[in-house]
C-alpha cells in the first residue's frame, strides 16, 4: 500500500528552482496551489513580473492531495444564510460560489487542461429521515431563489445511486462535478510557467514586512522585495504569519484508494458516477476516480490519526459502512492533507498593507481558491475590481489562538453530537451544495 495521494501517480510534485532568486518582483506569491497558481497565471499574462514560492515541491499541498469535488460548498446552506443575513447576502454568497465552480471549468476548457473534468452530479445522503426531510426544503428554497436544479431520491431509490443502505434517500444535484486534482494542479502549474512566472520549490518564506511598493520578503535562499504578496498557504499557513495564523484552522482529511477492481463492481457501486458526501456536518465521501476502475473515498477529518495503520483501519471502516459490498477489497493508496477552516466557516479574501490572502476554504479549495486566485490577481491589476461578498467583513479569530489546532479533534465530536442531535430534533444546518 502506497502512502502517498493516489494522484501522484500521474502527477507527483517534482522539484522545480529558480537558478538564483530574484532581488525584486512585482508580486511575490507564497504557496504553489490553485490559490497561488492562478493569481500567478493572470499576473504573469498581464505582464507583472511574478515569483511563486513553495517551501517544497510545487503541489505539494492540499491541490494535490483532495478529492477533486467541485461543487458550490458551503457549511452554511442558502435559508439558514437568509435566516442569519438576509436574501442579499445569502444570493451573493451563492452566486459567487456558483461563479467559481464555473471559472475552474472555463479555466480547464480555455487553458486546454486534461484533467478528467466532468458533471456527473453529485448524491448526499440523508443520515436520517428527518435530514432528508430538512434537505428537500433546503433545496427547494435555494432553487426558488439562485435556480440550483436538483432531485431528490427516496430510499426505495437509493440503490440506483449508490449501493447501500446507510442513507435514507438523498438529493441530486446534477451540475456539480469532479477532476483529477493532481492534472489539474499539473496543468496550472504548466500554464503559470509558460506564461512566464517564476516557480521556486524548497524555499520557504520566513518573514513578510513592510508595505507596498517595498515589501520584503525575507526567503530561505535570500530576499526580494516586492510591490505586492499574496499569502496562498491556507491549511499549511505557518506561525511566522502571525495575522493568518491567527484566523484559519489547519485540520487534516484522510483518503484512501481501492486496489484496482473490475469495471461492473465500481458500476455497482456508484451507478452514475457520481461524487457522494453525506448530509452530516462530519461528512464521509467517495467517488470513483477518474482514470482507473477503483473508488476513492475520505472522511474523519479534523481526527489526529498518526500512524498509515490508523488512517487505514478507520478509512476502512467508513468504506465499509457506506459501501458494505467492498468488504473484501484492500486499498493501494492512503494519505492526507491539510485543510483550514475559519471561525465562521466563511472562506475569506482581502488586503493587508500591500499583502493579499485567500484562505480558509472548509473543503472547497478546489473552486474556491482557482477562483479567490483570479480575484486577488484582477485587484493587482487593476481590472474588473468588483469588491467579493467574502472580502467583506472582518476575519474573525479567537483569543489566545495563534495557529495550534489543539481543540479541532473536540470540535469534530460536536459536529458529530450536533448531527445525531439534528436528526432527532428534525432541524439541519449544514449547506451541501
Ligand atoms: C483530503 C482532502 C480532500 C479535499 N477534498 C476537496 C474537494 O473534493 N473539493 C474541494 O474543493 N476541496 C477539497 N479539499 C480542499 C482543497 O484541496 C484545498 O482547499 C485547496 O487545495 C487549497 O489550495 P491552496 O492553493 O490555497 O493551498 P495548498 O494547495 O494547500 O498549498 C499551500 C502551499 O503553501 C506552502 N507553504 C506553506 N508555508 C509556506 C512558506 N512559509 N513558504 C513557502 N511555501 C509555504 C505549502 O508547502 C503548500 O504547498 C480537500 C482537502 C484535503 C486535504
Amino acid at each position: 500500500m502506497k502512502t502517498e495521494p493516489y494522484w501522484w501517480d500521474l502527477a507527483r510534485p517534482v522539484p522545480i528552482a529558480a537558478e538564483t532568486l530574484p532581488t525584486r518582483a512585482d508580486v511575490v506569491i507564497v504557496g504553489s496551489g490553485y490559490t497561488g497558481l492562478s493569481a500567478a497565471l493572470l499576473l504573469a499574462r498581464a505582464g507583472r513580473h511574478v515569483i511563486v514560492l513553495d517551501k517544497e515541491d510545487p503541489g505539494f499541498g492540499a491541490s494535490r492531495r483532495n478529492a477533486g469535488y467541485i461543487g458550490r460548498t458551503l457549511k452554511k446552506s442558502f435559508p439558514s444564510l437568509m435566516k442569519s443575513h438576509g436574501e442579499a447576502y445569502a444570493r451573493a454568497v451563492y452566486h459567487e460560489l456558483d461563479a467559481a465552480l464555473k471559472y475552474v471549468r472555463s479555466l480547464v476548457k480555455e487553458e486546454n487542461i486534461e484533467c478528467h473534468i466532468a458533471q456527473p452530479g453529485r448524491f448526499i445522503g440523508a443520515t436520517s429521515p428527518t435530514h432528508y426531510e430538512a434537505m428537500a426544503q433546503d433545496y427547494e428554497i435555494t432553487r426558488r431563489y439562485m435556480g440550483f436544479d436538483y432531485h431528490m431520491v427516496p430510499r426505495s431509490d437509493q440503490r440506483q445511486e449508490l449501493a447501500t443502505d446507510r442513507y435514507y434517500g438523498g438529493v441530486v444535484i446534477p451540475d456539480l462535478g469532479s477532476l483529477h486534482p493532481g492534472l489539474y494542479h499539473k496543468g496550472l502549474l504548466e500554464r503559470a510557467m509558460q506564461a512566464g512566472a517564476q516557480v521556486a520549490g524548497r524555499t520557504e518564506v520566513q518573514a513578510v514586512e513592510g508595505q507596498t511598493p517595498d515589501i520584503k520578503v525575507s526567503t530561505s535562499r535570500g530576499i526580494i522585495t516586492a510591490k505586492n504578496v499574496i499569502i496562498a498557504t491556507n491549511g499549511y499557513t505557518p506561525r511566522q504569519f502571525p495575522w493568518h495564523a491567527r484566523r484559519v484552522i489547519p485540520f487534516t482529511g484522510y483518503m484512501a484508494a481501492t486496489e484496482i477492481l473490475p469495471e461492473e463492481l465500481v458500476g455497482t457501486c456508484i451507478p452514475h458516477r457520481r461524487t457522494v458526501i453525506d448530509s452530516n456536518l462530519n461528512i464521509d465521501f467517495v467517488r470513483p476516480a477518474p482514470d482507473t476502475p477503483r473508488i476513492l473515498l475520505g472522511g474523519s477529518t479534523g481526527s489526529r490519526l498518526t500512524t498509515t495503520t490508523e488512517m487505514a483501519n478507520r478509512l476502512r471502516e467508513i468504506m465499509l459502512r457506506v459501501l458494505p459490498g467492498l468488504k473484501d477489497v484492500s486499498f493501494s493508496h492512503v494519505w492526507s492533507g491539510q485543510c483550514a477552516g475559519t471561525f465562521d466557516m466563511m472562506p475569506h479574501l482581502g488586503m493587508r498593507d500591500g499583502i493579499w490572502f485567500g484562505l480558509g476554504y472548509n473543503f472547497a479549495g478546489v473552486p474556491m481558491g482557482t477562483y479567490f486566485g483570479k480575484l486577488i490577481a484582477n485587484q493587482i491589476i487593476g481590472k474588473d475590481t468588483k469588491p467579493s461578498v467574502f472580502s467583506q467583513g472582518k476575519v474573525p479569530t479567537m483569543p489566545f489562538y495563534h495557529g495550534n489546532p489543539w481543540f479541532v479533534p473536540y470540535a469534530m465530536r460536536y459536529f458529530d453530537w450536533q448531527d445525531q442531535r439534528i436528526a432527532r430534533q428534525g432541524a439541519r444546518q449544514g449547506g451541501r451544495q
